[in-house]
């Protein structure tokens, strides 16, 4: 699982989940790019993926925005002279049920979750068929795969992010770039600190492990998927959960 000298761009890399992959990736040899819109927390990222011997940036990215993401891109492959590996981790939840649910809020989830993963993809894909190489992993989630009441958007967007991962898998497997998803059922950050105690105790009693899942559950899952040892998998969706699936 060595991702030595391979550079990874990892969004929404300044917290939770991506900071952990952020530092899962350097710590097994890649140079990371992490890129949030959070700038002064992916600085922290970035200067503890430095206190490892690695090389890291911090960028201010709203990944909504093409532009900036193919900006992002450039000043990422000026500086390290190739992108190998890019994490598309940025997320948000609006939550509500559908009849409640705002125009501004599906919009909003839609374009973070999911137009965010294009935009990213479609702007380092130059760079990995340039090199030959490229791990595409992108964050979905259970709830992608079976639904859940009250976040018709953000559903939504994760299966969406899985349609996108098996289509992009299908158009660059003959230049030697794979594209996975990983399925994270219920993992504790900030992210899920907002649930009510009733909703975290409904969700524990369908986890057969007795406990929740950790960031780190999550990234030695994408660092698998971003190493040579995952070269013959393309379009797969790796489920992170010991959540009843039903
Ligand atoms: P988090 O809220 O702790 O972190 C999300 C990060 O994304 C933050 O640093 C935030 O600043 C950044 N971000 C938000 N909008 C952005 C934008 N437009 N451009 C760039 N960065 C942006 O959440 P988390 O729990 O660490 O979630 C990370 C990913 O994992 C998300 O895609 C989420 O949907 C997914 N996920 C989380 C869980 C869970 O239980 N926590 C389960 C399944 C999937």
């Amino acid at each position: 699982m060595n991702v030595t000298g391979r550079i990874a761009l990892v969004t929404g890399g300044a917290q939770g989940i991506g900071r952990s992959i952020a530092e899962k990736l350097g710590s097994y040899g890649a140079d990371v790019a992490v890129a949030d819109v959070n700038l002064e927390k992916a600085t922290e990222v970035a200067n503890s993926i430095k206190a490892m011997g690695r090389r890291a940036m911090a960028l201010k990215l709203d990944v909504t925005n093409l532009k900036e993401c193919e900006e992002a891109a450039e000043k990422i492959f000026k500086e390290f002279e190739a992108i190998h590996i890019l994490v598309n981790n940025a997320g948000i939840t609006r939550d509500g049920l559908v009849l409640r649910m705002t125009e501004e809020d599906w919009d909003l989830v839609m374009n973070v979750n999911l137009k965010g993963a294009f935009n990213c993809t479609k702007a380092v894909l130059k760079y990995m068929t340039k090199a030959r190489w490229g791990r595409i992993v992108n964050i979905a989630s259970v709830v992608g795969v079976v639904g859940n009441a009250g976040q018709a958007n953000y559903s939504a967007s994760k299966a969406g992010l899985i349609g996108l991962t098996k289509t992009i898998a299908r158009e660059f497997a003959s230049r030697n770039i794979t594209c996975n998803a990983v399925a994270p059922g219920f993992i504790e950050t900030a992210m899920t600190d907002a649930l009510t105690e009733n909703v975290k105790k409904d969700l524990m009693d369908r986890i057969p492990l007795g406990r929740l899942g950790g960031p780190a559950d999550v990234a030695n899952g994408v660092l698998f998927l971003s190493s040579n040892a995952s070269g013959y998998i393309t379009g797969h969706v790796l489920n992170i959960t010991s959540m009843a699936m039903q």
